[in-house]
């Protein structure tokens, strides 16, 4: 007998058929003896559907402004978990098994005080674990908790995965299964080749180790949020990423045969290591380039000063050497939502920084080869440059890190880049 967490993802539960669906899951976990507590997100769409309506209000309104009272959007965009949490435990109920939903401030599962992106602080789960012990299942609801000032705070988009990591690490579980529209982790996003069954070439991984997933989720691989990765690495918690869409019937009890699926495990547990394990890719970067900027010390302080101040997320930095050792050109990257702002706020600091002009390009994509095996080996740089130079693939910036590689290059060319890459390193499925 196992304690276990059970994540399902909106698609998973986008309508009552798939909610009775995720409850024949839980069912089957239920009836092997094992302790249950599962985590779900709100039905797919819904939670786009409530920003949206957030951003529309002040409008409707009457404001120009386009803000809004952090804590009101996280009342509102939290409220889709409730409605499916709510939904799983009527289901679990009509088919026989003891459940009852849980809020994010029923638990209570205590985050900082940044309304919209928090951060899990404190997680008490003893009601939760007492329950568990009694044969109850906690039907949570994903992605929110409960802030300093007793408000609603939500974890993110993408959030319902670390309540769910958070949760297991919270109750001791002995692995968190996080179930959604794919069987696993693949080698790169499998949608890549579309929806055709049989088309695509990405395969899926067995095991991955935390820090690969890290990198691949932080680069742009959406299928775990980063911040779930970050605490399943810290608290140790085996998860496993599986599909939803199996029968539910047809699969053993999770200790018995091995569904398909990818755990995200330590290195050790992982014993042929190839040199790259995925490729991941990142829509909607901008590159902003400073012409002309003054070559002193400082200057890169009196750059990203002000971003910083103004929460601008700046990634690749690349600046040039001085032709005359005056003046010098610098270029990096910014989300393509944070542009706008970036620029204003380089803009009101001209006199201070002082450069001649900025000029930025908001359609870039940032392609990123990942691999532990990276450590060992040389020449995987290269490999990647010379495959995109005969695609003929402009490169416009790099970063490097221990195990990874990333790429700037413009976004028409994203989609080459990644079958490109994928294939020279002998990801590509026979
Ligand atoms: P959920 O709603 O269950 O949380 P998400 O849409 O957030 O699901 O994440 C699953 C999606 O992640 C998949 O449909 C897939 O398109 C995408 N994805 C991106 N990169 C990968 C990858 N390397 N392996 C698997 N899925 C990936
Ligand atoms: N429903 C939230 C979102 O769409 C959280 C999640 O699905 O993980 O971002
Ligand atoms: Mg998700």
């Amino acid at each position: 007998m196992a304690r276990l967490v059970m994540k399902f993802g909106g698609t998973s539960v986008a309508d009552l058929e798939r909610i009775h669906n995720v409850a024949r899951h839980v069912k089957r976990e239920h009836d092997a003896g094992h302790e249950v507590a599962v985590v779900v997100s709100a039905m797919s769409g819904k939670t786009n559907e409530l920003v949206n309506w957030v951003n529309e209000m002040p409008k409707v309104a009457g404001s120009n402004a386009q803000i809004y009272d952090a804590r009101e959007y996280d009342a509102i965009v939290a409220s889709g978990e409730q409605v499916t949490s709510g939904l799983l435990a009527i289901a679990l109920q009509s088919m026989g098994v003891d459940a009852r939903s849980w809020l994010g401030w029923q638990i209570p599962l205590k985050t900082n005080a940044v309304h919209g992106a928090a951060r899990i602080e404190d997680i008490d789960g003893s009601d939760i674990i007492e329950r568990m012990g009694r044969g109850q299942v906690a039907v949570v609801a994903g992605f929110q908790g409960i802030g300093p000032d007793n408000r609603i705070a939500t974890l993110g988009r993408g959030g319902s995965d670390t309540s769910a990591v958070a949760i297991a690490a919270g109750v001791k579980a002995d692995r968190c299964d996080i179930y959604t529209d794919v069987d696993g982790v693949y080698t790169t996003d499998p949608r890549l080749w579309g929806k055709t069954a049989g088309a695509s070439k990405a395969q899926r991984l067995d095991k991955i180790t935390f820090e690969e997933m890290l990198e691949m989720a932080s680069l742009g691989a959406k299928v775990l949020q980063v911040r779930s990765v970050e605490l399943a690495m810290v608290h140790g918690v085996r998860t496993f990423v599986r599909s939803s869409f199996d029968d539910p019937d047809s699969i053993d009890s999770s200790d018995g045969a091995n569904p398909p699926g990818t755990l995200i495990c330590d290195e050790d547990e992982i014993v042929e290591q190839q040199t790259v394990t995925g490729i991941a890719y990142a829509k909607d970067e901008a590159q902003i380039s400073l012409r002309r900027v003054s070559d002193k010390p400082g200057i890169a302080a009196a750059v990203f000063g002000p971003l910083a101040d103004a929460h601008v997320n700046v990634d690749m930095i690349v600046q040039n050497v001085s032709e005359d050792g005056s003046v010098t050109d610098m270029t990096f990257t910014v989300p393509s939502s944070d542009l706008e702002k970036a620029v204003s706020t380089l803009e009101a600091s001209k006199e201070s920084i002082g450069y001649e002009v900025v000029q930025s390009d908001p359609g870039m994509v940032k392609v990123s080869v990942v691999g532990i095996g990276m450590r060992s080996h040389a020449g995987v740089a290269s490999t990647a440059f010379k495959a995109l130079a005969e695609k003929g693939i402009n490169i416009r910036a790099i970063t490097t890190s221990e195990i990874k590689i990333s790429i700037l290059i413009d976004q028409d060319y994203a989609e080459l880049a990644v079958r490109t890459l994928h294939s020279v390193y002998g990801l590509d499925k026979e």
